[in-house]
């Protein structure tokens, strides 16, 4: 049964043309991860001390995002998220947004944030021509958010929140990351949150990501788990049929409010992942769980005339994503020994294996 529900994700089609990988997989969705610097510690994410950060000289400039972004729209991709790090540490990211709105192709423009910054750009990201938010919050209390994420930001996240709708988003997402014994019992709560504040909130399984260097196999609260649990508190939940491609499989409770549960951890989207990341030093990576990426960087700061550059990353491009044969969430979940991903001292080698380097 299909059921229709407002607040829907806007799913591009996939161009007739598309670019698809060794498994069938298009390419239709770039995540950018504008800086790798976080104003959060979230303890699922960056619980170190210490980070490596990415060097300045080597972060891509607005110009360079949008001329990358417009190869990749020219193969085919149609959705753009925003992402880092914390990409409203970026200084004036609005410019930004106005120039990749401009791009006719880009279906969907979206941002990813932690919220804390959100009340004073949100008129200015709205105006440049953002189309949806995503804000991550994961709990509504303060003492836990401060257990959580190590800063004491939680009344201006909110603020945040508040101030999305003020400023003329519709279609605004609360994402939060669902861990045993540390926020479990905040489903139904988070659920009010989001209904209050126009949002349709997506409870996120915890994932072994690069970066979650203290993720367990008993912290993760399953999809089922979830479900049974708000099905205590809100009686008969309907699931809603939607595209192959969207993370998060979503739910109706009885009154028609809709919520979504991205189960990366237990059941894995990868069959249909359409997704490739760019980080802010401009390397391009095909899966959240891979181990190397192709830089595009060099490739647009090399030799030759302005056609010519973007006609080398184009080629570039298509190979790689022709050969891709990614599955990294599958090959974790089959990882019977499974424990964190990447040990630490790997991580302090190399910057670009960071969840909040390549972008969430
Ligand atoms: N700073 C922004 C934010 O907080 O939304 C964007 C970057 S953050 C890395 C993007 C998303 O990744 C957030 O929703 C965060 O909760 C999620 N995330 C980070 N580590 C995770 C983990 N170990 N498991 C599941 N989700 C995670």
């Amino acid at each position: 049964m299909e059921v229709g529900a407002s607040n829907q994700t806007v799913r591009a089609k996939t161009p007739s043309g598309a670019l698809r990988d060794a498994l069938g997989r298009p390419l239709t969705s770039l995540r950018l991860s504008v800086t790798d610097r976080c104003n959060l510690r979230c303890m699922y994410c960056m619980p170190e001390e210490h980070y490596r950060w990415l060097p300045q000289s080597h972060l891509l400039s607005f110009e360079e995002f949008v001329k990358l972004v417009d190869i990749f729209t020219a193969l085919g991709v149609r959705r753009v998220r925003l992402t880092g790090g914390e990409p409203l540490l970026r200084r004036d990211l609005d410019r930004l947004v106005n120039l990749l709105a401009a791009n006719p192709l880009i279906e969907d423009l979206a941002l990813t944030t932690n919220g804390v910054l959100l009340a004073e750009q949100a008129g200015a990201l709205h105006r440049a021509g953002l189309h949806r938010v995503t804000v991550s919050l994961d709990t509504l209390r303060p003492k836990r958010f401060l257990d959580i994420t190590r800063r004491d930001e939680h009344t201006r996240v909110l603020n945040g929140i508040a101030t999305v709708r003020l400023a003329g988003f519709s279609g605004t997402k609360i994402d939060a990351v669902i861990m045993r014994g540390v926020n479990d019992d905040e489903l139904g709560d988070l659920i009010e949150f989001g209904r209050g504040n126009d949002a349709e909130v997506r409870f996120i399984e915890y994932m072994d990501v690069p970066g979650a260097t203290h993720w367990n196999v008993q912290n993760i609260v399953s999809r089922a788990e979830m479900l049974a649990n708000l099905e205590r508190r809100y009686g008969r939940i309907t699931p809603v049929v939607s595209d192959g491609s969207a993370p998060a499989s979503r739910f109706l409770l009885s009154d028609g409010t809709a919520f979504g549960i991205i189960a990366s951890t237990t059941a894995p989207f990868c069959a249909h992942c359409d997704r490739s990341r760019l980080t802010a030093d401009g390397i391009w990576y095909r899966c959240l769980y891979a181990m190397a990426g192709t830089d595009l960087r060099s490739a647009l700061r090399g030799a030759g005339s302005r056609d010519e550059i973007a006609a080398r990353i184009a080629d570039l491009v298509r190979s790689v994503w022709r050969a891709r044969t990614d599955r990294g969430a599958e090959q974790r979940k089959a990882d019977q020994a499974r424990s964190a991903f990447v040990p630490l001292d790997a991580l302090q080698c190399d910057p670009h294996l960071e969840m909040h380097t390549r972008g969430g």
